[in-house]
């Protein structure tokens, strides 16, 4: 969910890689951005993201991943575990197909209706709303006043799809996650943090 900023995506990179720790070989991304500090994460879909600052070296690099090593080889394997875990759906390809296009139209007339509801609240204005599916967004913001938002939300609670939308509206006012950004959305939900959890816990079970 991350509001679209043109300056910022200048010279970015995004490599794959992987580096290999006493015989476990863990592949990661490595993208590299105008930024000034580097970040480590895990992904829901268990992709682990080395971010850097532009001219970061080798030997930096080197570094941070001989540095990290404990946390990357514990938060990666507890990602696959979960991964592993999860229940697989029993739908044929095509059923998967027919159900998907359902929950396309759905979300079609979904959405706007919860936009618009929010709209009052939120204020900004807005030109159009997608429906995608985004690998690893649940909806974003352009700058020229697009709402996209990820159909798969139709199969999370109510509140959660609720809270994907407030956020994205937030966006037309905030172009950022700065504190005032955050504050407007909790003038809407107050109960935001809970949603944004669930979210983060829950976001790749949202499949057919
Ligand atoms: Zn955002």
């Amino acid at each position: 969910m991350a509001a679209k900023a043109k300056n910022r995506t200048e010279g970015r990179s995004k490599e794959r890689r992987s580096v290999i720790y006493a015989g476990d070989t863990i592949p990661f991304t490595l993208i590299r951005s105008k930024r000034k500090t580097w970040a480590l994460s895990v992904e829901e879909d268990g992709e682990v993201l080395l971010k850097v600052p532009l001219f970061v070296t080798e030997k930096e690099i080197s570094r941070i991943l001989s540095d990290q090593r404990t946390w990357i080889i514990e938060h990666y394997k507890k990602r696959q575990k979960i991964l592993k875990a999860r229940p697989q759906s029993d739908l044929t390809e095509v059923q998967r197909q027919a159900l998907k296009k359902r929950y396309i139209q759905a979300a079609r007339e979904y959405f706007p209706r919860r936009v618009a509801y929010f709209q009052q609240f939120t204020g900004g204005h807005y030109e159009r709303i997608t429906i995608r599916e985004q690998k690893t967004r649940w909806g974003s913001c352009s700058s020229q006043g697009t709402l996209s938002f990820n159909w798969k939300l139709m199969l999370a609670p109510p509140a959660v799809l609720d809270y994907v939308v407030v956020h994205e509206l937030c966006h037309l006012t905030h172009m950022d996650h700065s504190r005032v950004f955050w504050q407007a959305v909790e003038q809407v939900l107050p109960e935001y943090r809970e949603q944004r959890r669930w979210l983060k816990e829950h976001g790749s079970e949202l499949n057919l």
